[in-house]
């Protein structure tokens, strides 16, 4: 089985080391194509205004300077000898739950993934609080990756669906167990926006994830992690809202 590891926070991100590790337990045919800076928030981007640059850094581990689905494409299109039997991207520093899914470069290097036709798979990781930088744990993760990651391989995946796993911030004996469930929402997804001055003396701004608020419930990823659950969501690329065609289409009729 060729497994292709990528994600959003670069090439020399912890996560990395750590999907590496759950991912060596079911293949040797492993290659990494993952971003050479972080790319936290770059959602499904793709670089098309610039060349981007392919480095190698093993024999069988490459960084893009671009997006995470740069990286996609070019591990997909350039570097691997052929088509990844899956396609793991994370663990991600940081949740990716609820709304947070269309800002993730983790979730769309998975969603470029679905569109190959490639079983992806995100993983992240949620932590308590803001300024840990580099320290944030992983325990949840490495406990549990494999868990979640086998029964996941035999599993049918729908034609343009990827699954997403967010692992709670809490110790690994204290995780509860995995949840199958439904993508929730955030109450307030605006976040925060610190204002400052630069050494030039120039106003800039600096957007944060503080201040997001949410309601967990309705059997949500956001209520799985709360419950100190695993979440395992199976999402879909098709955003259409199915219940508002009928109405909307009246409106342009006769
Ligand atoms: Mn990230």
């Amino acid at each position: 089985m060729r497994i292709l590891l990528t994600n959003d926070d670069g090439i020399h991100a912890p996560g990395l080391e750590v999907l590496e590790a759950i991912a060596r337990q079911f293949s040797d045919d492993v290659w990494i194509v993952a971003p050479s800076e972080e790319q936290s928030g770059a959602g499904h981007s793709l670089t098309l205004g610039r060349p981007v640059r392919l480095h190698q850094h093993g024999e069988r581990r490459f960084a893009v300077s671009g997006t995470p689905t740069d990286a996609v494409m070019m591990a997909l299109r350039k570097v691997l000898p052929g088509a990844p039997d899956l396609i793991l991207s994370g663990v991600n520093r940081g949740a990716n739950l609820g709304d947070d899914v269309t800002y993730s470069g983790t979730v769309s290097a998975a969603i470029e993934g679905a569109l190959a036709g490639i079983r992806s798979i995100a993983f992240s990781q949620v932590y308590e609080k803001e300024g840990m930088g580099d320290t944030v744990p992983f325990a949840a993760a490495e406990a549990w990756g494999t868990k979640v990651l086998g029964p996941l391989l035999g599993a049918p995946f729908a034609p343009r669906t990827m699954v997403n796993v967010n692992f709670p911030p809490i110790a690994a004996a204290a995780v509860q167990g995995i949840r199958v469930c439904r993508q929730g929402f955030h109450d307030y997804a605006r976040g925060s926006v610190v204002e400052g001055t630069d050494p030039r003396g120039y106003q800039y701004f600096w957007f944060g994830l503080h201040g997001i608020e949410h309601t967990p419930g309705n059997a949500t990823d956001l209520e799985a992690i709360q419950d100190g659950y695993v979440s395992v969501t199976p999402l879909q690329l098709d955003l259409t809202h199915g219940p508002s065609l009928a109405a909307l289409a009246e409106r342009y009729s006769g």
